[in-house]
Order: C-alpha cells, then sequence, then structure tokens
C-alpha cells in the first residue's frame, strides 16, 4: 500500500482520463492516473475517426449534444495551446433521395437547437462545389462549417504531457481490480499494490460500467460497440476534403468518408454489438460492409490504396448517454462513463467540469504557476533549410531518415521516448511520431527503431515489445543471440 493519499485518483489514460488530469492539474492538490496497459491511448482512444464533430447530430437536450458543441469550440483553442494536430475542414451529411429530405431538415432543426453555428442545407450545385466526387445519386446536404479532424493520439498524449508537467503523475501497466470504501477515503486494489484517494475517476472506457457497478447500486450497462475501418494511403489524400457523412441511423453516424489531419483517407466505421470488451479484430464482413456503404456516398473511393484496417469500441451505454458526475450513493466517485462518439470531440469539456466538480468539492486552490502550454516534437520537414542546418549541428541525430513512407528521423524517434510519458514500445513511437504508420506499415523501419528504443531505454533488443507485455517481437530461446 502506498503511504501517500491522493487528492484523486483517474482511472483509465484515454482521451478522458487525461483530459480529467489536464484540467484538474490546475489546482493544488496530488492526482493521479492509474493505466492497466502500458502507455497513454491504448484503449479507444486510438480506434476512431478522429472526427471533432460539429455537434448536429447528438439528441437536443442531452449531455451528449451539450458536451460536444462544448468540446468542439475548445479544440481551436486547446490545439494551439497544446500544439495538437486540429483541422477545421467543415462537414457534410449528404441526402441521396428526395424521400431522405425531411430527415435532413430533422438533423438541420436538432444542430440549430444544439447551438452548432453556421449551419445550412446545400443544394447539389454547390455540394459539387464542395465534393467533386460525391455520388450522383446526391441531391442535398447539410453543411456543418464548424466540423473538424483531429490526430487522436496528438491529443491525448498531449493533455497527459501537459498535466505531468503541471505536477500529475501516471502508474502504467496498474490494473485497477478493485474499490473500496475505507473511512472517508476510496481504497483503490491494483496490480501494483493500493493507492488511498479522496476522490476517484472512472474514465476506464468500455470498462466504466464494471468500476461503476463496484461502488453504486444504481447498476449501468456498457456494451462494445466495434467499427471497423479501412485506412487509405496518403496518395489519395485529396479525395475527400470534408468529412462526408450519410445520414445518421439506429446504430449511429454509419460509415463515413473522412480525410486525417496527416493526408490520408479513412473509411468506415461498422456498428456492431459485441461481448468481449477487448475485441478489437477486424472481419470479413465488416470490411465488405464498409466497401459496399462507401460506394453509396463516393464515387470510384480507390480502396485499392488501402494500407491497413483497423477497428475499435463504442462504450455503447443503454440509454445511449453519457454518465457524467458524482455517483448519488457513492460520494467522492465520479463517473465518466458511456463514452462514445461523440467522446473524443467532447473530451476537453469533460475533463473541465469534472476538474471544477472535484476542485469544488475538496475546495482545491488553483495553482498560480500552472503552464497551459507544451510544444510537441520537433518536426525537420517544417523548418526551413538554415534552420534545420542549424538543429543538425546541434542534434545529428535529425539528420537522419528512419522512417522512410513519413520521413521520420532517429533525432524525433528519441525525442518520443524522451518524453513524459514517453514511448516504450513499437507502437508508442509509432502513434507519437508516426515511425511505421505510412504504406509500408513499420515493414522497413521496425528494426531501427527497436535498436533505438534499447539504446534508449538501457535494454536488450530481445526486451523491445510491439506493446508492452505479452507482445515481445524477438522470441525463441536464443532471442538474445
Ligand atoms: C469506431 C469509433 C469511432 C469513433 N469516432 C469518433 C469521432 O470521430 N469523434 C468523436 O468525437 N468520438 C469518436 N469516437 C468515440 C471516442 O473515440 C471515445 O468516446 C473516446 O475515445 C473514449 O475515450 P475514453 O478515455 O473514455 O476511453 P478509452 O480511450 O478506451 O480509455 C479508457 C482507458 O481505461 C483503461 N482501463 C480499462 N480498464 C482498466 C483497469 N481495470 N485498470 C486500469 N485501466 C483500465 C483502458 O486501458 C483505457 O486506456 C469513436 C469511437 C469508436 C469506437
Amino acid at each position: 500500500m502506498q503511504n501517500k493519499i491522493y487528492d484523486t485518483l483517474i482511472i483509465g489514460a484515454g482521451i478522458v482520463g487525461c483530459s480529467v488530469a489536464r484540467y484538474l492539474s490546475k489546482y493544488k492538490g496530488d492526482i493521479a492516473v492509474l493505466e492497466r496497459n502500458e502507455d497513454v491511448c491504448c484503449g479507444t482512444s486510438k480506434a476512431n475517426s478522429g472526427i471533432v464533430h460539429a455537434g448536429f447530430d447528438a439528441k437536443h437536450g442531452t449531455l451528449m449534444a451539450e458536451y460536444n458543441v462544448r468540446g468542439s469550440r475548445m479544440y481551436p483553442k486547446l490545439s494551439e495551446e497544446l500544439d495538437i494536430k486540429y483541422k477545421n475542414n467543415g462537414s457534410i451529411v449528404l441526402c441521396l433521395s428526395s424521400e431522405e429530405r425531411p430527415k435532413l431538415e430533422a438533423l438541420y432543426e436538432n444542430g440549430i437547437r444544439n447551438g452548432v453555428e453556421g449551419l445550412r442545407i446545400i443544394e447539389r450545385e454547390e455540394l459539387l462545389l464542395l465534393e467533386p466526387n460525391v455520388s450522383d445519386e446526391a441531391v442535398c446536404a447539410l453543411f456543418a462549417p464548424t466540423g473538424g479532424i483531429v490526430c487522436p493520439f496528438d491529443a491525448t498524449y498531449a493533455l497527459a504531457e501537459n498535466a505531468v508537467n503541471n505536477g500529475a503523475e501516471f502508474f502504467f501497466d496498474t490494473n485497477v481490480t478493485g474499490i473500496v470504501r475505507e473511512g472517508d477515503l476510496w481504497k483503490i486494489i491494483t496490480s501494483n499494490g493500493s493507492y488511498l484517494t479522496r476522490t476517484v475517476v472512472n474514465a476506464a472506457g468500455c470498462y466504466s460500467d464494471v468500476f461503476h457497478n463496484m461502488v453504486s447500486e444504481k447498476k449501468i450497462d456498457i456494451t462494445p460497440r466495434k467499427g471497423e475501418y479501412f485506412l487509405l494511403d496518403k496518395t489519395s489524400g485529396r479525395y475527400v476534403s470534408h468529412t462526408v457523412f450519410r445520414l445518421p441511423g439506429k446504430m449511429g453516424k454509419g460509415v463515413l468518408i473522412t480525410p486525417t489531419v496527416h493526408g490520408n483517407i479513412l473509411v468506415g466505421p461498422t456498428a456492431e454489438d459485441i461481448e468481449d470488451k477487448d475485441d478489437v479484430s477486424t472481419t470479413a464482413e465488416g470490411l465488405a460492409k464498409i466497401r459496399k456503404q462507401s460506394a453509396l456516398s463516393i464515387k470510384d473511393l480507390p480502396l485499392d490504396k488501402t494500407i491497413t484496417s483497423f477497428a475499435g469500441l463504442r462504450s455503447h451505454e443503454a440509454g445511449h448517454e453519457f454518465i457524467i458526475g458524482e455517483v448519488k450513493d457513492a460520494k467522492g466517485f465520479f463517473d465518466c462513463a458511456g463514452i462514445e462518439s461523440p467522446g473524443l470531440s467532447a473530451a476537453p469539456a469533460i475533463g473541465e467540469d469534472i476538474a471544477d466538480m472535484i476542485s469544488e468539492k475538496l475546495d482545491l486552490h488553483k495553482k498560480t504557476d500552472f503552464d497551459p502550454y507544451r510544444r510537441g516534437i520537433t518536426d525537420p520537414l517544417k523548418l526551413d533549410e538554415d534552420r534545420l542546418n542549424e538543429l543538425i549541428k546541434i542534434r545529428p541525430d535529425y539528420g537522419k531518415v528512419i522512417c522512410r513512407c513519413e520521413t521520420v528521423t532517429e533525432g524525433q524517434i528519441r525525442d518520443a521516448i524522451r518524453r513524459v510519458p514517453g514511448a516504450k514500445s513499437i507502437d508508442g513511437v509509432k502513434r507519437r511520431i508516426r515511425a511505421g504508420m505510412g504504406r509500408c506499415q513499420g515493414g522497413f523501419c521496425s528494426p531501427a527503431v527497436m535498436e533505438i528504443l534499447a539504446d534508449e531505454l538501457h535494454m536488450d533488443i530481445s526486451e523491445v515489445t510491439k506493446k508492452g507485455k505479452d507482445s515481445a517481437i524477438i522470441l525463441g530461446e536464443n532471442k538474445a543471440l
């Protein structure tokens, strides 16, 4: 058992847990994040569409709608403060027949009631000017100029780094297994011993029902809802410039086509309820559905440019609503449960509110020295020649390209490992700095990345993993040779 008594322990280092940590680090208090994986951003926050939704879709009057619109408005400033890759590319919802028009108008009305700025219904002529490759069937569309795209890894790491910089601690490979009341405190039992805390934040994604149900009589139920995707090579990056949706249905927003902030095209997701909270496999049926559905929105989409497929799990709550705030019959325990889409968009607003609720409850005071800024890892490609040459004089490793597909240098990889929290595995490097994210998917650069990881972390290369424990890359009895 740790002797220290925390003011707040946050379960889960996804975008929600990291956002809570960042906003709470504005206050004087001891806070830490407990994460069962080896790194930040290993759950749903790493596998989604990367869209900052404008907020026209979530039903008016729900927490989903309120937090979506507020969160989306926070992104431009947040991306400046934390140097997050974000772009306000605008989004479009296609109407593929005149019969669907009333549904599009209802979506517009819902968006207006939610307070989304600039919404307009546009006719085919204007639509074609915005997106020349839309289906011949498209008759009109809802245009939302405030829609955006963000790198979800970048956003999550930036929030975590800024939280650490302002005093928050992170404990990785720390699986929470129990929560019990001890007097006025909560005792959190983990695979790495127990922790005492005044307040708990449940930001455990698909597992948030498990923790809620440990402390409350009013049970909740979270179903993992799987979404599968194709990611297309950057050579297809200009095929669409806005995020292109179909009209939403019972299972969500449907298959969409969107550019990413890095210049790829993302196509998906499907929506299928499953039982296993960790099953992120892709399926032939799911991918076939995406092929069929995407063709209805965009003509001749170059799916032959696919470089990978992947899946993520939405934490779908039975009432299709976010559960946010202090649990009535478990004082000091705060839920961020059922945070399915638009959770990425809503995360900054959720983090801000939970931090305010906790600071009020514990009477925490604002720090005078809170630093809201964080700079990302230097991208040598963005420097002019003189500055690049100066950098290479001081850091020659910034002149050595390791990942050819994404043009990532050794210097960037070393910096990704040296960050706090820093990369400890191939996937940690990949998500922070994109080495291995390109066309060859790490086929060329992985061995070099492994050598750099081993060197920086003072370990044998055979100990380098893909994504933490149980993912060794070099196997066999003579692996150290
Ligand atoms: C297919 C798909 C598409 C989406 N697209 C979008 C989109 O475009 N825009 C948008 O706004 N939203 C989108 N979302 C939703 C968004 O991705 C999520 O709402 C958001 O990532 C949830 O973040 P989180 O921090 O709650 O969960 P997670 O990222 O899953 O984090 C939870 C963390 O808790 C940890 N944890 C769990 N159990 C334990 C334990 N026992 N001990 C310690 N740690 C534990 C996990 O390891 C994990 O790291 C999408 C979701 C999916 C699945």
